[in-house]
Order: structure tokens, then sequence, then C-alpha cells
């Protein structure tokens, strides 16, 4: 028997690897480069949309524990993130070329996953199905698949620019990571003082902001965790210099001093030629990007070899219809992976695809579904999105407040994540040997 799978991003290619070291002859559907969704550019399998980085890397964060956590369930996107590593301080940032070149490659030697290249226009019924076809699904099948889970709940999600490391004036920019923690040449810095700060403020909450079909800017849905710079300022003059501009732990080499607010520039590849604006997602118009970040000093010159986007990201209301193992409860044979669960961001997606994939092939083996303790991370995801939380179901990524309580409180936060990540890969060592045991 063969598992079929719809979509090679992250959370797909995860599920297809599962699959296919579990011995299971699997089929995996991917419309590009047939057709590319408004934010997939290339056509190599789990591209990162926007930016490079899949956060911290310390298994005491709650990224760092997620990663972990994959790696020990048999990832194949984690390694491969390793593999193609670019400098970023604390942070996991990939070369994003390098990185879905590889996965891609593994993808397609391995000898039990067949590639299928095309749009999937109809849900896959019968046998054992996997949809992972993430936050931009093409239009039939995003259809289909709301109707069958009684509709979807949205919102919207930027990309930050990218631009040129040789049009940058290097005059201006100093690399430096913050607190000198990390590889000094993992960020470029681009300084600014006070009067700076202020003409570029003004500009950018002026600016002229590209339309974006059913998007309503007095009530904009964005997902705080991405939401576009100048639907950040606009809540205050120095909410930006709190956020992504805040200029702590940093000193201007020209003043001594710390600048007023500071934009960060993360290396992109190993080449060190490209690097993205962090924290700098934005649904301006292409021209007022260049003219609006070009009095960003160090950008006056700076050319775009991406330019930011905004995109509705729409996801299952999971609570209503989908179980902790990822599978539809009106249908166990139909699971759902990635992003299109509620889950929010890259590793999120992909765990939320190794955990489909693993019990895909545990229901095709007919053995009872895997469901990791909710003290791990991922145990911790797959409940929330089956259960949600208080409110309206909103997507969540991996935190440190989605997991139980200690029993024995600790006061210190590093000391309290470092007694969370150690229970969380305790209970999932006995989880996965009591599993491969049964
Ligand atoms: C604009 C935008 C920016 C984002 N920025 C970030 C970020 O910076 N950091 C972060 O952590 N997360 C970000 N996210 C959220 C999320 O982590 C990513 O969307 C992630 O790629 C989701 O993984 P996925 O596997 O669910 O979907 P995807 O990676 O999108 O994979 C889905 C795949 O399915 C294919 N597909 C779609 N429809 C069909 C069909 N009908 N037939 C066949 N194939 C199909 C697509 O071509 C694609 O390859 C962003 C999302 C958006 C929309």
């Amino acid at each position: 028997m063969s598992i079929r799978i719809v979509g090679a991003g992250l959370a797909g290619c995860e599920a297809a690897w599962q699959t296919a070291e579990h011995g299971i002859e699997t089929e995996l559907y991917e419309m590009k480069p047939a057709r590319f969704s408004p934010a997939h550019k290339s056509a190599g399998f789990a591209e990162l949309v926007c930016s490079n980085s899949l956060k911290a890397e310390r298994v005491e964060s709650a990224a760092g524990l997620l990663k972990e956590e994959m790696r020990r369930l048999g990832s194949l996107l984690v390694p491969c993130a390793f593999a193609c590593r670019v400098p970023a301080g604390g942070a996991l940032a990939v070369d994003r070329d390098a990185f879905s070149q590889m996965v891609t490659e593994k993808i397609r030697s391995h000898p039990l996953i067949h590639v299928h290249t095309g749009e999937v226009l109809t849900v896959p019924h019968g046998g054992i199905n996997i949809v992972a076809t993430g936050p931009l699904t093409s239009d039939a099948l995003a259809g289909e698949i709301f109707s069958l889970c009684g509709g979807s709940l949205s919102f919207y999600d930027a990309a930050a620019p990218i631009v040129t490391a040789e049009s940058l004036n290097m005059d201006r920019v100093f690399s430096a990571s913050r607190y000198g923690r990390g590889e000094d040449d993992a960020y470029l810095n681009c300084p600014m003082n006070k009067e700076e700060y202020e003409a570029f403020y003004n500009e950018l909450v002026h600016a002229e902001r590209a339309p974006v079909h059913g998007f309503d800017t007095a009530d904009p849905k964005v997902y705080e965790g991405c939401m576009p710079v100048e639907i950040m300022a606009g809540r205050g003059a120095d909410t930006i210099r709190f956020g992504p501009m805040k200029p702590v732990g940093l000193r201007d080499p020209q003043t001594g001093h710390r600048p007023w607010a500071v934009l960060q520039l993360r290396r992109e590849n190993a080449e060190g030629t490209l690097y993205n604006l962090v924290g700098f997602q934005t649904n301006l118009k292409f021209g007022e990007q260049k003219r609006v970040f070009g009095m960003i000093p160090g950008l006056e010159h700076a050319e775009f070899a991406r330019f930011g986007v905004m995109h509705r990201n729409t996801f299952l209301n999971s609570p209503e219809v989908l179980s902790p193992d990822f599978s539809l409860r009106s249908d166990p044979g139909l699971f759902f992976a990635g992003q299109i669960t509620g889950v929010e961001g890259y590793m999120e997606s992909a765990a939320s695809g190794l955990m489909a994939g693993l019990n895909a092939s545990r229901r095709t083996a007919g053995e009872d579904p895997l469901v990791l303790p909710e003290t791990t991370m991922i145990g911790a995801l797959s409940r929330y999105a089956a259960s949600g939380g208080e409110g309206p179901f909103q997507p969540m990524g991996a935190n440190f407040g989605i997991l139980p309580s200690l029993d024995e409180p600790i006061r210190d936060k590093r000391e309290r994540y470092a007694a969370l990540a150690e229970r969380a890969l305790k209970d999932l060592e006995k989880a996965s040997g009591d599993c491969a045991r049964s």
C-alpha cells in the first residue's frame, strides 16, 4: 500500500521522509514549477518564503527544543538546515537555496518516494493521504478542503525584502552581533541618530501600501509575530525602536555610542552576497520600499533582490476537525500537516509534517497513533492544534507557555526553561521508546 502526500513544502517533505523511511511507497505531488503560489518563487522543495532564520538554536529555548525533538525523531529538515547554515548569532539561519536544493535531492533520490509534478485539484480519498499544501493552497483544492472541513480561518503574513551586499554603503554600516554574541559577520547594522530616525519614521507611516484583496487596513488581522513594519510603526513613534529597530547590545564604532535606532541585516547565503532586512516584512508598494528604506543609512543605493510582499495565510479551524495525530476526525485516513493545521512557523510546520507522516505510517501498519506527551514541544503543539486555547483559534508557534508547569516552580527564567527542556527530552525518549517497543 502506498501513501499519497500533496505539497512538497516544509511539512510535505518531512512527512514524505517519514513514510518512506518507514518502508512505505510514497507518492508526492507538488504543483511547482507548473504553478507557483504568490509567495513561492523557486522550483525546489521546502522553499522558505520569507526569513531565512529557523530561529534559536539553544535547546533551552522553545525553538531550539522543537528542533532537537525533531532531530531525535528522525527529521529530514533539521540536519539539512545545520548543513546549510550561515552565521546568525544564536539563531539557526540557512542559505535558502542550498537548503532547498539539499532537501530536494534527498527527496528525489529516495527509492520509495515518487514525485509527481502538477496541481492537485481535489482532496485525495481512499487509502491513507496527507494534505500539506500550506497557507497558500491553490484555489481549487482550498475550496474543496475548506468545504469538507466547515470553512477556514485566515490572517495576513508578510515577507521582508532582500538586498544585495555589493549595493550597501559600507561607510555607514558596521558588522556586529548584539551583545557580541555569535560571529561578528552574522549581522550588518545600519545605525540611525534621532533626526534620521524621525525623518524615516514619518515617511514610513505615510508611505503608500500595496492593495491586498480583502485586506481591511482599519482592522488588519495580521500575525503579530510577522507584522508589516509600517503597521507596527503606526502603533506609536517608538514602537519599532523597541521592536525590530531596537539598538540594544550594539555600539556604533564611528560614534562609540549606542545608536538611537538600528536596522539589522542578516546574511542570506553562504557567500554573503545577499542580506535580508530583519523584522522589515512589509506591504509597501515596491517603489515606496526603495524610497523609504533607502532613507536608512547604508541602504541609500540598495538594490532589492526581492521586495517584501504580504499574503493571506489560511488555516483550518483545527480544534473542530482534527485529532492530535493530525488526522481528520471524520476520515482518519486523511491527515493534514503544516501551517494549514494552525501551527505557525517553518519548523512548527515541518514538525507537524513529521508527526503526520509518522502516524500515517503507523496507521498503514495497523498500529495506534503516536501522540507525544504535552510536556514535549511537539506534543503541546499537536494538542493545541486539536484542542485550541482560550478564545477564537489562532495559529501557534513553539513557546514554553504551552507546556504544563513544572511540579516544582523555578523563578529564574533561564533555569526554568532549561528544566522544561530537560523534562521534554526525557518524556520524548520515554514515549518514543515505549512506542518503538509496542
Ligand atoms: C508570506 C508568508 C511569509 C511567511 N514568513 C515566515 C517566516 O519568515 N518565518 C516562519 O517561520 N514562517 C513564515 N511563514 C509561515 C509558514 O512557516 C510558512 O508558510 C511555511 O512555508 C509553511 O509550511 P507548509 O509546509 O505548511 O507550506 P509550504 O511550505 O507553503 O508548502 C506547501 C507546498 O504545497 C504546494 N501546493 C499548494 N497547493 C498545491 C496543490 N493544489 N497541488 C500541489 N501542490 C500544491 C506549494 O507549491 C508548496 O510547495 C510565512 C508564510 C507566508 C504566507
